[in-house]
C-alpha cells in the first residue's frame, strides 16, 4: 500500500525525499486579479458526521499577468461545519482583504506572495486560493509541469474512493460496488457513533480485505476510546480525525491504546500543529490538504516535516472542484505520499466540472496531463454556466 513508491519515476527521489525543485519563470507585474464564485449540483448529497451538502462551491481565483493566467481555487464548505470558513467569509477576505494586500505589495511570484500571506493570516481557504494560482502562473511561464517546480515526479497518482454516511447499509454497499468498478485503489468511508461496526462489517463480509480506512471527522469522544478499540478487528489502513481537531492530548491517549494508525485531519492545521501532533505521538499519519493549510508552500513544508521523522502522508480533498483537484495530484507526487489521494474523477461527485480535461480515474489511477502549470485548462463555457458571481481587481 506505498502509494506513489512501486510506479516508474523519471528519476530517482534525492535525500530527503524530494527532488531539488526547479525554478519558476521570473517575476511579472500582475495586471488583473479574477474572482469567480461558481456553484456545481452534486450528483449526491455529501454527508459527514457534521453536516450534509447538495451543492458544490467554489471560488476561482485567476491572476493574470505578461499574457498568462494562473488559476487558484478558495474552496471552503458551503455548510460552516468542517470549520468556520464559508463561501461568503472566504470571498470577503479575498476581496477587502488580500488582494488589495497583494496589490499594495506588489507581490510577482509564489515567494512574495507567501512573504505577505505569512503577515496576513487568516482563512486558509481563501490564502490557498490565491496562492496557488501565482504557482499555477509561475509553473506556466517556465512552460514547466507544477510537480516540477514542487520537487515532485512525472508519475500517476493512485485514487481513493470516498464515501459519505447514506441512508442505510445497502446504498453504502452499492456506491461501493458501483465506483470500485473503476478500480479505484482503496475504500474510505465517513463514520459516526452508531455509523460504523454495521457498516464496517457488511464491507468486510461483502469486499473481503480491500484496503479499507474510516474517517470521523472528529464526531467520537475521549469516553469512545474502548469503543475506537473494537474497530482494531477491521483491520484498516488507519482511522483519521476521530476526536475533536483541538484534541491532540486525546489522540495521543487513542494511538497509545490502539493498533490502527491514527491520521489526522482537521488537528493539522498547520506546521506548528503538525509538529505537536508527532512530539506528542498523537497520530502515526497526516492527511495533507492544501485548503486546510492555506497553500501550496505551506503544503510542502508539512510533508517535508512529516519525511523528517519518517511520518508518511497523504493529500486529502474537501473535495474541491478540478483547479484544486490538479493542484493536490502535483502535490501528491512527492515522495512521502505513501497512501492513495482522496481526489477522484471529476464524475464522481459534481454533474460537471470547469476544467479540461476531466479528472479521470482508469484503473485506480489518475494520469496529470502532458502541459504546463496545473496541466489542466479552465473549461470557459462551464464556468460562465455555473458562475453565481464576478468581480474584477486591478492595481
Ligand atoms: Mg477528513
Amino acid at each position: 500500500m506505498m502509494g506513489n513508491q512501486g510506479e516508474v519515476r523519471d528519476g530517482p527521489p534525492e535525500k530527503g525525499g524530494r527532488r531539488a525543485p526547479e525554478p519558476g519563470a521570473r517575476a511579472m507585474k500582475v495586471e488583473r486579479i479574477t474572482l469567480t464564485h461558481v456553484r456545481i449540483p452534486l450528483i449526491e448529497p455529501f454527508r459527514i458526521s457534521n453536516g450534509e451538502v447538495s451543492d458544490k462551491d467554489g471560488i476561482l481565483v485567476r491572476v493574470d499577468a505578461g499574457g498568462l493566467a494562473g488559476m487558484g481555487e478558495a474552496s471552503p464548505m458551503a455548510g460552516s461545519y468542517y470549520s468556520d470558513d464559508t463561501p461568503a467569509s472566504v470571498w470577503k477576505f479575498l476581496s477587502d482583504r488580500i488582494i488589495p494586500a497583494a496589490f499594495a505589495a506588489k507581490a510577482d511570484s509564489v515567494a512574495s506572495i507567501n512573504r505577505l500571506l505569512r503577515r496576513t493570516g487568516g482563512s486558509s481557504f481563501a490564502r490557498a486560493g490565491l496562492e496557488t494560482a501565482f504557482w499555477d502562473l509561475e509553473a506556466r511561464s517556465a512552460g514547466k509541469p507544477l510537480y516540477q517546480l514542487i520537487g515532485g515526479y512525472n508519475v500517476p497518482v493512485e485514487s481513493g474512493l470516498e464515501v459519505g454516511i447514506t441512508n442505510g447499509i445497502p446504498a453504502l454497499i452499492a456506491t461501493i460496488e458501483k465506483y470500485l468498478a473503476e478500480g479505484y485503489k482503496r475504500v474510505k468511508i465517513k463514520i459516526q457513533p452508531g455509523w460504523d461496526v454495521g457498516p464496517l462489517g457488511e464491507i468486510r463480509q461483502r469486499f473481503g480485505d480491500i484496503p479499507l480506512m474510516v474517517d470521523a471527522n472528529g464526531a467520537y469522544a475521549r469516553e469512545d476510546i474502548p469503543h475506537l478499540r473494537s474497530l482494531d478487528a477491521f483491520g484498516l489502513m488507519m482511522i483519521e480525525q476521530p476526536l475533536p481537531g483541538d484534541d491532540l492530548r486525546g489522540h495521543a491517549e487513542l494511538q497509545g491504546k490502539i493498533r490502527t494508525p491514527v491520521c489526522l485531519d482537521e488537528g493539522a492545521g498547520d506546521l506548528a500543529a503538525v509538529r505537536r501532533a508527532i512530539r506528542m505521538n498523537s497520530c502515526r499519519l497526516v492527511n495533507i490538504k492544501i485548503q486546510r493549510v492555506g497553500g501550496l508552500a505551506n503544503a510542502i513544508a508539512v510533508h517535508d516535516l512529516c519525511a523528517s521523522v519518517g511520518m508518511p502522508v497523504w493529500a486529502g480533498t474537501m473535495p474541491e472542484l478540478g483547479i484544486g483537484g490538479a493542484q493536490t495530484l502535483h502535490l501528491a507526487t512527492l515522495p512521502n505520499f505513501a497512501f492513495p489521494t482522496d481526489v477522484e474523477s471529476s464524475a464522481r461527485w459534481f454533474i460537471d466540472d470547469i476544467i479540461e480535461p476531466l479528472i479521470t480515474v482508469r484503473e485506480g489511477m489518475i494520469k496529470i496531463p502532458v502541459g504546463t502549470g496545473n496541466c489542466y485548462e479552465p473549461a470557459e463555457a462551464a464556468i460562465r454556466r455555473f458562475r453565481v458571481d464576478e468581480r474584477v481587481f486591478e492595481p
